[in-house]
């Protein structure tokens, strides 16, 4: 089933999540979900606040860039990709800058610096326990989505002085005035869904 896409400004994307601690049939149901809402979408990651939902849980497929990724001299593990409470235990002291989107956020992207490679340490969806050191595209999607667990979105990375220049975008987004080509869940959505 595709979730509708709760968008800049709603709570649900600042929302404390929790750690999911029982593989069940309704944790299953919500990663199917979730993978389908991002294909939707278009998107490479989703995570679990995107959909209004408080699992320590995010979905990745960066498909669409192994060609890159492999350029990079990485490989490309079988996708998509799920991961459960995952953990950066280890950052690398290089940066990189990236431009970053994200389905919460429509038509907005904005150049992001963030670590060039990290180790992520998670439950894949069985709950095996894995551990792996990514870099290139797949270390920047992990980066991103695994903010949105702890409620945190790209352009807070942003300057000040790019935040000021974003403020008035962000504001109609957060009054509901917003479009993509996907189903969105607004602030007043949500408002009246609690
Ligand atoms: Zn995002």
């Amino acid at each position: 089933m595709v979730l509708p896409i709760y968008v800049y400004g709603t709570e649900a994307l600042r929302e404390e999540t929790e750690p999911v601690d029982e593989n069940t049939e309704a944790l299953q149901t919500l990663i199917d979900n979730m993978i389908e809402t991002m294909y939707a979408a278009s998107g490479i990651g989703l995570a679990a606040p995107q959909v209004g939902r408080t699992e320590r849980v995010f979905v990745v497929d960066v498909t669409s860039m192994a060609d890159e990724i492999e350029e990079d001299g990485e490989s490309v593990p079988p996708q998509p990709m799920v991961f459960i409470n995952p953990e950066i235990v280890w950052e690398s002291e290089a940066d990189c800058d990236f431009e970053e989107g994200c389905l919460s956020i429509p038509d907005v992207r904005e150049m992001v610096t963030r670590p060039e490679r990290v180790s992520v340490r998670y439950l894949d969806r069985d709950f095996n326990e894995q551990e792996m050191e990514v870099g290139s595209m797949l270390a920047r999607v992990i980066q991103h989505e695994y903010d949105h667990l702890d409620g945190v979105l790209f352009t807070d990375h942003l300057s000040a002085f790019r935040q000021r220049l974003l403020r008035r975008t962000l504001k109609r987004m957060a009054r509901g005035d917003v479009e993509a080509d996907y189903p969105l869940a607004t602030r007043e959505a949500e408002a009246h869904a609690s």
